[in-house]
């Protein structure tokens, strides 16, 4: 029994109260001071038999007794965030210390610190990846579908001059949207999915799509194209005057139409009967959908602009506008038109002739950048909002910064056209080309046309190709997981007609496979509540991870061409082995496999 009079006693007491104020102090300093204090003070705390000792003495067991709640509830309050592990998600710290083992808030702990430095990680791989494709491309890059909702996308605009002419500006985006950092939605989840709204139909099986408007070719094989029936010489201009481009009105003067009403779309189509070029684009969905969605299309005529809304129009467009985008003596500008033109295809069974691709000529002028974005500020001097490239289309009612963006694109590209047509018949012929500068854009324009739209194909090695994978270092354990989540995948994403990555992002699926998960929870922290269906599924991916895991042999050989780098090399005969974790059949999606509890 220790007295108060105690000498031991006592200079223990006045250690350790000592101790008790300075661990105090040391937490209430700014985050990062407190951690390097607090790491270097820890080991002089007394631990074991010295501890209990100790905790005799209320001067060193009442601040520790607080400092061990205050760090309880906060290591609760972590555990808890839905900020940090999404709802449902929670990892509540083992409740009531003093009677746990120590290992297991040990383990929570590192779980913990593991799981915050993945996101950490996986942000920054984002934030990366991000910026190089910016740089790359010039571009604002987007797609990022682990955001929630919104991404931050730096405005980095200047404003050049113009070449020969008076500047204007692109009023109507500015603002916000171009000074400093503005949050741009590219994906608002609580949108009712158009293909339900408007009852869209796609066909999303793995067969190959049918270019029903297309004839076939004499021996049955192909389709072919109505461009292919003629020369590109039949409709270039063969006035080869240079005649004076055509300025177009400020988009504040020009008449704009929303075409939401079957009425207006037939209007439209009586106005492009009479006219004899109409510059195009088109908006595009590509995150909730399989194959992708055309959202809007954009056309201006030489005095009037039109926003069509193709959602809401979807089946009526084909009807009132293919003849016209086939029509031979209708000159249709677009600028880098190859993926219009597929999604025309696709969506509308629409196929353009007569087209002259400003990207193109843009190439064959050999301006300093090939952006519309460049053109607009090189030949107009305005300066577009490329932030609204990316961003969520599927919106209605559509902004007025979506309808001025969207204007824009077509608004200018006539005019556009005739500055480039202009430079390109006082260009000397490029000794490169067989033909002059003006008929190589519109062969190039026309080999863009004649492209027809299909379907990806997947081979039964597609999963060794998901980007990450070489480099991962993956047994056959983990690249058996790898193929059977991309067969769910893709499975899942044809049914709901949703994209690959919507359903799980590659980096996800191939975390997946590096973790196995082998239960619900363990796959659940992984995920941060971030995919629905995953959650909707999670007994059967779990089941699928246990499967494959089990039924790894035979990926051996796959597994040993990855890491020895030979993927493209892999051979049919070699893939065929992975065949037992091929597509999951529907009758395994029932509500059984659905419950949150497996
Ligand atoms: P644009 O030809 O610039 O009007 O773009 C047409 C569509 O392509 C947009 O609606 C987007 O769906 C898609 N798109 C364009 N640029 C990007 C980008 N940088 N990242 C992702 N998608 C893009
Ligand atoms: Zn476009
Ligand atoms: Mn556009």
């Amino acid at each position: 029994m220790k007295s108060d009079n105690d000498p031991i006693a006592m200079e223990a007491r006045s250690d350790h109260s000592n101790n008790g104020q300075s661990l105090q102090t040391l937490v209430s300093g700014p985050l990062s001071s407190s951690l390097s204090s607090l790491s270097s003070s820890a080991r002089t705390l007394p631990s074991n038999q010295e501890f209990h000792f100790f905790n005799n003495f209320d001067n060193f067991r009442l601040p520790f007794n607080q400092i061990t709640k205050t760090s309880d509830s906060l290591l609760q309050f972590i555990g808890s965030s839905s900020k940090n592990w999404g709802p449902n998600n929670s990892i509540n710290f083992p409740n009531n210390i003093g009677s746990i083992a120590d290992d297991e808030a040990y383990r929570w702990l590192t779980d913990i610190n593991d799981g915050i430095l993945e996101q950490f990680d996986v942000s920054v791989d984002e934030f990366q990846k991000i910026r190089e494709k910016e740089e790359e491309t010039g571009r604002v890059a987007g797609s990022d579908p682990d955001n929630n909702g919104f991404q931050l996308v730096q405005g980095k605009k200047k404003k050049k001059g113009m070449e020969g002419g008076s500047s204007s500006s692109s009023s109507g985006v500015k603002g916000k949207m171009t000074t400093g950092k503005a949050k741009v939605p590219f994906h608002i989840p609580t949108i009712r999915k158009p293909q339900e709204e408007y009852n869209i139909r796609v066909n999303n099986s793995k067969q190959p799509f049918q270019h029903v408007w297309l004839q076939k070719s004499e021996d049955g094989l192909r389709f072919v194209h109505p461009m292919e029936k003629h020369s590109v010489m039949d409709f270039v201009d063969k006035d080869t005057v240079v005649v004076e481009p055509i300025k177009p009105s400020s988009i504040e003067s020009t008449p704009f139409k929303l075409v939401e009403e079957v009425k207006d779309l037939k209007e439209l189509a009586a106005k492009l009967r009479s006219v004899d070029e109409l510059a195009v684009d088109l908006e595009h969905n590509h995150y909730r959908s399989f194959q992708g969605l055309t959202c809007l299309m954009q056309i201006s005529t030489r005095t009037e602009d039109f926003i069509v809304d193709t959602l809401k129009l979807w089946i009526h467009i084909g009807p009132y506008l293919r003849e016209i985008f086939k029509d031979l003596s209708k000159k249709k500008v677009m600028h880098g038109a190859d993926r219009d033109i597929l999604w025309l295809q696709r969506d509308f069974g629409i196929y353009l002739c007569n087209l002259f691709d400003t990207g193109q000529a843009s190439r064959v002028l050999k301006l300093e950048r090939n952006s519309l974005e460049h053109l607009l500020q090189h030949y107009c001097g305005v300066t577009a909002n490329k932030e609204y490239q990316n961003i969520e289309w599927r919106l209605r009612p559509l902004t007025d910064g979506m309808l001025r963006y969207a204007r824009e694109d077509t608004h200018y590209l006539l005019y556009i056209c005739d500055l480039m047509r202009t430079r390109l018949l006082l260009m000397p012929k490029e000794p490169e080309h067989f033909d002059s500068p003006l008929v190589e854009v519109y062969k190039r324009s026309s080999d863009v046309c004649m492209q027809l739209y299909e379907k990806e194909q997947l081979m039964p090695n597609s999963y060794l190709h998901v980007y990450g994978l070489q480099g991962a270092g993956f047994n056959a354990e983990q690249l058996a997981i790898v193929a059977a989540l991309f067969d769910w995948r893709d499975f899942v994403a044809r049914v709901e007609d949703e994209s690959t990555g919507y359903i799980l992002p590659n980096k996800v699926l191939l975390e997946i496979a590096k973790q196995m998960p082998v239960t619900a929870s363990k796959l659940r922290r992984l995920l941060n509540s971030k995919y629905p269906y995953v959650e909707r599924d999670i007994c059967l991916v779990v089941d699928t991870i246990k499967h494959s895991m089990q039924n790894a042999a035979a990926f051996e050989a796959a597994a040993q061409q990855v890491r020895m780098g030979r993927v493209q090399n892999v051979s049919e005969e070699q893939v065929a082995v992975n065949e037992g974790a091929e597509a999951l059949p529907p009758e395994t999606l029932t509500d059984s496999n659905r419950n949150h509890r497996c």
